[in-house]
């Protein structure tokens, strides 16, 4: 049994590169570089001679010839030849009465790798090459020791034709599989967003000169008008009206995209949010009334300090409220409850509305850059919020159903004390 043990722990290694891919690759935007590979094999290599198998003394197993061939496959021949080196030099340390053996197997498996990652580049039957590979790094050791030491081959029988063969094959098998299923679906990934940001700046830059434009012509209409001089001085005021009221939603329009193509700043702040929220809802108080909505609100007793950008904070407020007392526009009644509420390891700002409420389709679409149900808005609002509030390391959750209402809850974490 103690063979399984060493089986599966020198599968272990070999696997290494894999794993560590996946962790230090995982997040970043970027595939694996050349000395990514170089750096894991040797730490792979050392790990695999160090904890090598061995079933008498001198001759040891492990999973060499599957990293340096790796190595070379994805990190080049320097990789596969530092690789040897180092191979080299750690051999000749641990000595024993194998190391010759070792050597000799090398002047064959090191040119094999060599040929067989070319091949591998160019070929279509990459699966063939590299069962070539394990089983070559299989048998070519077993051949060569059995000609210097037929009797430890057949003492140690199943061993050699079981053991060796299984970890070699299995290693480099498994680790070129996954480690290649997991280089293309992180370029998939990669050009996926790639294609994402270009689309997003093209749409950007597309419907920002089209929502601009129409209040320019509406107010270049209004003032060929006036100019003409033949309307009254009332319906000359209406026409002025008009086109005040265009260019302050060209401005909203503007300041919106703006707010959300300005980095979140990192810089943060120590915001105590009840006096920010209060201030807010002030703010927005002759909106619902205008809009015939109550507009209600709840603090907690003590100060809540909170840490980002107050500016931010403030715009995020105003673009729930907002929209939350638009939701209830049209309902009997229409009620916008917010709530600040403190708990032991965060804080949060529930808005709470009985307004028209979203069907799961529409919930699943909420943030989405351009998402808007409303004849004159912008989709931008929540965009910009879920951008604010995640650069402050909260979180937005949202119940909602149609003709109910809906409930956003923010998520914050409480200030740190040294802010
Ligand atoms: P806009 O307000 O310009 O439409 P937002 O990003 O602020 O853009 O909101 C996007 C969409 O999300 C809205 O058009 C609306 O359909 C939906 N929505 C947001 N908040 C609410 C709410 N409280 N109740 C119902 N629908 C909402
Ligand atoms: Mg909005």
């Amino acid at each position: 049994m103690p063979v399984v043990k060493d089986v599966l722990l020198q599968l272990l290694f070999s696997l290494m590169p894999f794993v560590a891919y996946n962790i230090y690759y995982g997040k970043l935007t970027t595939n694996y570089s050349r000395s990514f590979i170089m750096v894991i094999c040797s730490l792979c290599l050392l790990l695999s001679m160090t904890f090598a198998s061995s079933v008498e003394s001198g001759l040891i197993f492990d999973v060499r010839y599957v990293i340096i061939f790796f190595g070379m496959l994805f990190g080049g021949v320097e990789t596969g030849a530092i690789l040897l080196v180092e191979f080299l030099i750690y051999r000749l340390y641990i000595g024993g009465s194998g190391m010759v053996d070792a050597i000799m197997i090398l002047v064959f498996t090191f040119p094999l790798s060599v040929l067989l990652s070319l091949m591998y580049q160019r070929s279509k039957h990459k699966v063939w090459i590299v069962f070539i590979a394990g089983i070559s790094f299989s048998f070519i050791p077993l051949i060569i020791i059995y000609l210097t030491k037929p009797d430890y081959i057949m003492e140690y029988f199943l061993f050699n034709i079981l053991a060796i063969p299984v970890t070699n094959s299995l290693g480099i098998w498994l680790l070129v599989t996954l480690f290649n299923k997991s280089v293309s679906d992180k370029e998939l990934y990669l050009r996926y967003t790639q294609n994402e940001k270009a689309e997003a700046v093209n749409h950007v830059a597309a419907s920002l000169a089209h929502e601009v434009r129409n209040p320019l012509t509406t107010v270049l209409g209004f003032l060929q008008l006036i100019k003409s001089g033949t309307f009254s001085q009332e319906k000359t005021e209406r026409f002025l009206d008009i086109s005040m009221d265009e260019i302050r939603r060209t401005e909203q329009i503007l300041s919106e995209y703006l707010a959300i193509s300005k980095p979140h700043l990192p810089f943060q702040q120590r915001i105590e949010l009840t006096t920010e929220t209060k201030s807010v809802v002030e703010l927005m108080t002759s909106y619902a009334n205008m809009s015939n909505v109550t507009l209600s609100a709840d603090y907690p007793e003590s100060p809540v300090y909170i840490s980002g950008s107050p500016a931010e904070l403030k715009q995020l407020l105003v673009n729930f409220i907002k929209n939350a007392i638009e939701a209830c526009k049209d309902v009997d009644n229409g009620m916008v409850n917010i709530t600040v509420h403190e708990e032991t390891d965060q804080v949060t700002v529930e808005i709470k509305d009985n307004g028209v409420g979203m069907t799961p389709e529409q919930l699943s679409r909420l943030g989405s850059i351009y998402y808007s149900t409303k004849m004159n808005g912008t989709g931008l609002g929540l965009t910009f919020s879920y951008q604010a509030i995640q650069a402050m390391n909260g979180s937005v959750s949202v119940r909602s159903s149609p003709r109910s209402g809906t409930v956003f809850l923010i998520t914050l974490p409480h200030a740190d004390q040294h802010l």
